[in-house]
């Protein structure tokens, strides 16, 4: 008879790596489903550890958590799950927050060399029999271009590292860090937002999704960007306004866009067909390396959970 239940409601099917980080004591259950209403209810009461990916854990599935010590989140980002349900059920949520940085940070410099070079357009216009570079006078030297970098934590940071080696000219938007770090870094700190945008011609996104960064890119911030601005969203769809971006790019006033995150998800409609914008399917983190690594520090949060430890990330801290 095993001690403990954990499940891992969507998208794992094979538990192998879970498995081996918490042992014979515990059963895993991988229902593999769409939404948490396809999992009976007496699941949800007797489960002592939840193991989520992208399904959201309302207050509605919380309230059903009689017996969990812990929710932990596969990835950074959090906000699939109702936090402070989840604090007033006493119930601890963890996230891991470094498995992915090299990968993000990696490919939305890939997502920068793609736009500002031109490689996406000039590889679909070649592949139309388009066989010329003379449409291309919006391409510019990397190292002439400005990049405005919103969020400074891990990943934004790892981004800056790296286009520094271009020689672009950095700017970084985050009131939250501390007051030095752009010395360190050796950039620029920008105290107002507005300033960031009217300055960039590269901007990327790198905070969370809360209710403060929601929808923080919009209609005037839009029209603050200089003319011909390029946007990379990797950070969650929800901070980027969808209608607003397709009108400037319709307006001309942004040259392209490159996202790897939409809300929902997948997108909604045909907007993001659009051959200025550069779309893929949130996989900006993925690697077998940080795949496994994720999976692993996952479940090792569980691991301590169960055995009465304080996990290490755990974000409602005081429960
Ligand atoms: P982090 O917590 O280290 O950094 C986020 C930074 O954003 C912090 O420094 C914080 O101060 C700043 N911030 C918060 N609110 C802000 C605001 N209003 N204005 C400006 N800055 C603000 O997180 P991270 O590890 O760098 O990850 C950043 C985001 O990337 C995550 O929250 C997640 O949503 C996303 N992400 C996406 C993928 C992917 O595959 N596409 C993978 C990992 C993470």
């Amino acid at each position: 008879m095993k001690r403990y239940l954990v499940i891992i409601p969507d998208r794992t099917t094979n538990p192998d790596i879970e498995r081996e980080v918490l042992g014979d004591d515990v059963r895993i259950i991988t229902p593999n489903a769409k939404s948490v209403y396809e999992i009976q209810d007496e699941i949800w009461n007797k489960v002592d550890a939840v193991l989520v990916w992208h399904l959201k854990i309302n207050d509605e599935v919380i309230s059903k958590l009689k017996n969990c010590k812990v929710i932990v989140r596969y990835g950074v980002g959090y906000d699939n799950v109702d936090i402070s349900s989840a604090t007033k059920h006493n119930i601890k949520v963890c996230n891991v927050p470094d498995y992915g940085v090299e990968e993000v940070a990696d490919y939305t410099i890939g997502l920068l060399l793609m736009t500002c070079r031109g490689i996406y357009i000039h590889s679909k216009r070649g592949k139309d029999g388009d066989w010329s570079y003379h449409r291309s006078d919006d391409l510019h030297r990397i190292s002439s271009l400005t990049l405005g970098i919103i969020g400074f934590g891990r990943i934004g940071t790892a981004v800056a590292l790296r286009a520094k080696v271009f020689g672009m000219k950095i700017l970084f938007y985050d009131p939250y860090v501390v007051e030095g770090k752009d010395k360190s870094i050796g950039i620029k700190r920008m105290s107002h937002l507005n300033d960031l945008l009217e300055e960039s011609d590269v901007i990327t996104i790198h905070t969370p999704l809360s209710e403060e960064t929601k929808g923080m890119i919009s209609d005037k911030q839009f029209s603050l960007m200089k003319d011909g601005a390029i946007i990379i969203n990797t950070a969650r769809g929800g901070i980027v306004d969808k209608e607003n971006l397709c009108r400037y790019l319709k307006l001309g006033k942004i040259n392209c866009a490159a996202l790897d995150v939409f809300e929902p998800e997948p997108p909604d409609g045909d907007w993001y067909k659009d051959d200025r914008i550069i779309a893929t399917p949130h996989m900006a983190f993925f690697s077998k390396e940080s795949y496994k690594e994720l999976r692993i520090k996952a479940s090792k949060q569980v691991k301590r959970a169960l055995d009465g430890n304080v996990p290490n990330n755990y974000i409602n801290v005081g429960v």
